[in-house]
């Protein structure tokens, strides 16, 4: 038996390992190395390590975890657990079973990508969710936000502060209601319904948005908040509650909605970052040792 099961040893779950490890819990982290940013090359806003490989990043998080000896690392997918009482039984697809008296899930999410012709070639390249992760690099290109109602006009006031040529592309009827309108007009954001039917391309760095109505406008770079699901089936398997997001709820702890079940970085999260995948990871591997210990004490 060991004290906990990681699933999922990218940058929330590694997080978690060190903290545990130099708490000389036994942890075992099991990956299948898919984490979500795998196709960019550069990964920004994580201090000490900006602009650096995402690959890189990971390789430093695993050797140095690995110093700690109480810290084990597989290889290996996990494909279900059983609760079996106050412990869990974690069944791997190559590996033998692992027993734990606690989970940590830290199994990120998956996007969607439309099917439009040219997004999945430019995605990541030059269509990408996150202003704070790839914007400085994009800062003053003629920009496109593909975005609609009000989540969608948060978004465009957040980017339009990297660029003012700026259009918004609800790909359908628009949904913002007279003031967001007269807001986006003044600051001579254009909006365009026409739905997209394809992105024109060259090695995936995006240059038109071809529409329905049979124009096509210049674009050097995209913002677009894909949908997600959640990598993992497991947690719902268990009975872990989502948020409307679609996120696993926890406390603030990482506490899932099931005693003993933790969830740390992407997964539970909408600020999708790896400084925040780290500092969930550190922060509930210090609670969970701290819960281990209330137990046996
Ligand atoms: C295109 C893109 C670009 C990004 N750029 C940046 C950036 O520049 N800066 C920044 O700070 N953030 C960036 N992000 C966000 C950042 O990558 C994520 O916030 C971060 O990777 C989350 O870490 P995580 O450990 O929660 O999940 P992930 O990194 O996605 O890792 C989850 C891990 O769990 C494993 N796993 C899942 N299920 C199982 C299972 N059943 N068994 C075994 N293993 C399993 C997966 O294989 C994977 O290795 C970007 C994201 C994307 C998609």
């Amino acid at each position: 038996m060991v004290d906990i099961v990681i699933i999922g040893g990218s940058y929330a779950g590694l997080s978690a390992a060190m903290s545990l490890g130099r708490s000389l819990r036994n942890v075992v982290v099991v990956d299948n190395h898919d984490p979500c940013n795998k196709t960019v090359s550069n990964s920004h806003n994580f201090l000490t390590h900006d602009g650096a490989e995402p690959a890189a990043i990971a390789l430093t998080a695993r050797q140095q975890v690995l110093q700690y000896s109480s810290v084990n690392l597989l290889s290996d997918t996990v494909t279900q657990v059983i609760k079996k009482n106050d412990l869990f039984e974690v069944l791997l697809k190559d590996g033998k079973p692992l027993t734990a008296r606690k989970l940590i899930f830290a199994s990120g999410i998956k996007d969607i990508i439309p099917v439009i012709p040219g997004f999945s070639e430019c995605w990541p390249k030059s269509i990408i969710h996150c202003p704070y992760c790839h914007g400085y690099e994009e800062r003053g290109k003629i920009l496109a936000v593909i975005a609609n109602g009000d989540e969608g006009f948060e978004y465009i006031k957040l980017i339009s502060n990297w660029s003012k040529y700026l259009t918004v592309f609800t790909n359908g009827p628009a949904d913002f209601n007279d003031e967001q309108v007269a807001k986006l007009r003044k600051h001579k954001i254009a909006i365009i319904e026409s739905p997209i039917v394809s992105l024109q391309h060259t090695n995936g760095n995006v240059n038109h948005i071809i529409l329905q109505n049979g124009n096509d406008i210049p674009a050097e770079f995209i913002f677009y908040k894909p949908a997600f699901v959640q990598k993992s089936d497991i947690p719902k398997q268990l009975g872990c509650e989502f948020t409307k997001t679609g996120h696993l709820q926890t406390n603030m702890f990482g506490e899932t909605t099931v005693p003993g079940i933790f969830a740390v970085g992407d997964n539970c999260s909408p600020m999708r970052s790896v400084a925040n995948a780290v500092a969930t990871g550190s922060f509930t591997g210090a609670y969970l040792n701290k819960l281990l210990g209330d137990e046996d004490f």
